[in-house]
């Protein structure tokens, strides 16, 4: 399957199914336009000793892709990671004819995307998500970055990948944490956009939290889709873009109280969104039919791990979101299965609510 973004400042196919990576090279070869192009895959010792063989095989011995490692871990994603790959491209005389392919997950993704933006001021690269997450949500829309001590992705840069193979296969090798940690933001796309996702995110619990490559495929088609479309129409987060943020206030607080290591991002995100539908419960913007439908869909791809922090650290943790915009929080609501709005008066007290439900 292949999903096409076309946006106002670039365009690009998003490949999915079951084996991509072994016609790789083809591919990147009509990327490159029929020239030759010098391949850079940028990865993580753990990933590449997992998947080198498969990676190998779809090229020539002599195109074989230089291969440039980054220990895994989101503590890695700092501007020094950045800079040193940059001086491993250099020493290798990579150029604007080279091609940078992000193997891994979101971690790798979002660092050699932002290689490629600023690395002699942008060279084309393309993503090739290993984990859930990386492939229903961080490797389309052209985010990339790496964090501060202040804060995650606080630095950072448009950069679109000019494609992205999303290879069902690599999921195989998933801990199964973090394939139902990634599940949550499908979960996610199925709330905001897409009610046939939902409703087969409710019915499949069983194939799909166990891996079925099938249901996976039918799962990550979807979620693409879903974030496709909002990045196609929205592609600068000026609006509709902040609907993918449902779930995130909230979550994002959490991960910043536990010091980013009790939680998964996507366990973050699940406990968020549960809070998100309590301020929306407590409006009367959702009857509570739909609430538990949503609330019993989240901890169906649990259990999600408990954890201490007081209601009023997270409100307060909430304010130095990205999303706020001139001390305006913008909180994202469902108003169904499938819509959302996006309201800037959710108070200090609304929130303590639905953060005490979590606790
Ligand atoms: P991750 O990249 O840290 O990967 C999780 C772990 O799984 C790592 O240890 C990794 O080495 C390992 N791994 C990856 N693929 C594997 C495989 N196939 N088999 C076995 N192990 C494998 O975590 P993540 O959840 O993929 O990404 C989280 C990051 O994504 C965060 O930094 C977040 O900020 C970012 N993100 C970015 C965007 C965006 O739009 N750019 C959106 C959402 C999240
Ligand atoms: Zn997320």
């Amino acid at each position: 399957k292949t999903i096409h973004l076309s946006a106002t400042s670039t365009e690009y196919d998003i490949h999915i199914g079951q084996g991509l990576l072994s016609t790789l090279h083809p591919r990147l070869q009509k990327l490159a336009g029929g020239k030759s192009y010098r391949p850079f895959l940028i990865t993580s010792p753990n990933i590449w000793k997992l998947w080198s063989k498969q990676v190998r095989a779809s090229f020539p011995e002599a195109e074989s892709p230089t291969v440039l490692f980054l220990p895994p871990g989101e503590k890695h994603k700092r501007l020094p990671a950045v800079e040193s790959l940059a001086e491993q491209l250099a020493q290798h005389g990579a150029d604007r004819d080279s091609i940078l392919i992000a193997f891994g997950g979101g971690v790798l993704g979002d660092i050699t995307g932002f290689l490629a933006a600023i690395y002699m001021r942008g060279i084309p690269y393309v993503q090739i998500p290993t984990t859930l997450l990386a492939q229903v949500d961080s490797s389309v829309g052209g985010k990339t970055g790496v964090n501060l001590a202040a804060g995650k992705n606080l630095i950072g840069s448009f950069h679109h990948p000019r494609a992205v193979f999303a290879d069902i296969a690599l999921l195989k090798t998933l801990p199964p944490l973090e394939l139902r940690s990634g599940l949550q933001e499908s979960i996610k796309a199925g709330i905001i956009a897409d009610p046939k996702l939902f409703a087969y995110l409710e019915q499949n619990n069983e194939l799909i939290a166990n891996g079925d490559p099938e249901a996976l495929t039918k799962v990550v088609t979807a979620s693409i889709k879903v974030k496709a479309n909002v990045v196609a129409k929205d592609e600068r987060e000026s609006g509709l873009r902040m609907t993918l943020n449902f779930g995130h206030t909230l979550g994002h607080a959490i991960e910043a109280a536990t010091g980013y290591k009790k939680l998964l991002h996507g366990e973050a995100v699940a406990w968020g969104s549960i809070a998100a539908l309590h301020v929306a419960l407590a409006r009367k913007v959702i009857d509570p039919d739909t609430f538990a439908r949503m609330a019993n869909l989240i901890l169906s791809y649990g259990p999600l791990p408990r954890f201490k922090a007081t209601a009023s650290d997270l409100v307060a943790l909430t304010s130095s979101d990205k999303k706020t915009r001139s001390g305006r929080r913008a909180f994202v609501l469902p108003t169904g299965i499938g819509s959302t709005e996006i309201v800037y008066d959710v108070t200090d007290e609304e929130l303590t609510a639905a953060a005490e439900s979590m606790l």
